[in-house]
């Protein structure tokens, strides 16, 4: 990068944290810590990938309706909209509710792993980050958690008028996973990953 005052080049790095660049020859401040904790955001991977398959294998809504009790998972979910014609949207609830943030959460936490191992020093795991991070943006766009935590809500309300409708155990760990994931991208700092590339240039 140039700097602003100066035009001198100045090749980017990974600062620690709370640390200011400033240009070497006329101290003009250049960029700030894009800091991303790592041990953080892995401990909060960790916990996602933990939540992830009871929040799509249990139950996330109970229904009770003259007698009868039905529940349905995510995935059931998706299929059940697949099976009435709305492939489109079956296929939509798949990628963004289980796929999508699959693949993110799996993506981060291999990237903090190549970090904490000090694994992308060497070619090989070099080559796999560059990877990773190309394609962060495209997996952190197919995951919608989000969409899917409003849409069960807004339709157990519309439910409730003619049947009984319950939260399962599913619901909790989906809500869980969700804030999880919403802080963990808090924390996740693109270009701060990519810092670590341009370290050894
Ligand atoms: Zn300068």
């Amino acid at each position: 990068m140039l700097c602003r005052a100066c035009d001198l080049a100045v090749s980017r790095r990974a600062l620690p944290s709370g640390v200011r660049a400033i240009c070497p020859r006329c101290k003009t401040p250049l960029y700030d810590t894009p800091y991303c904790a790592i041990d953080g955001v892995l401990a909060m991977c960790i916990a996602a990938l933990i939540l992830y398959i009871p929040a799509m294998l249990l139950p996330v809504l109970e229904m009770h309706f003259i007698g009868s009790v039905r529940t349905t998972t995510v995935w059931q979910g998706a299929l059940a909209v697949a099976d009435q014609g709305y492939w489109v949207v079956g296929l939509a609830v798949l990628i963004g509710a289980v796929v999508g943030p699959g693949l993110l959460i799996t993506s981060i936490f291999a990237q903090m792993l190549i970090i904490k191992t000090h694994y992308y020093r060497r070619p090989s795991g070099r080559r796999i980050l560059v990877v990773l991070l190309r394609y962060h943006k495209l997996l952190s766009q197919l995951s919608m958690l989000e969409i899917y935590v409003i849409s069960f809500l807004v339709t157990s309300f519309q439910l409730s008028d003619f049947a009984d409708v319950y939260f399962g155990m599913g619901t909790f760990c989906f809500t869980m996973l969700f804030l999880i994931v919403l802080f963990m991208l808090r924390e996740y700092k693109l270009e701060h990953m990519w810092g670590y590339l341009n370290e050894f240039e």
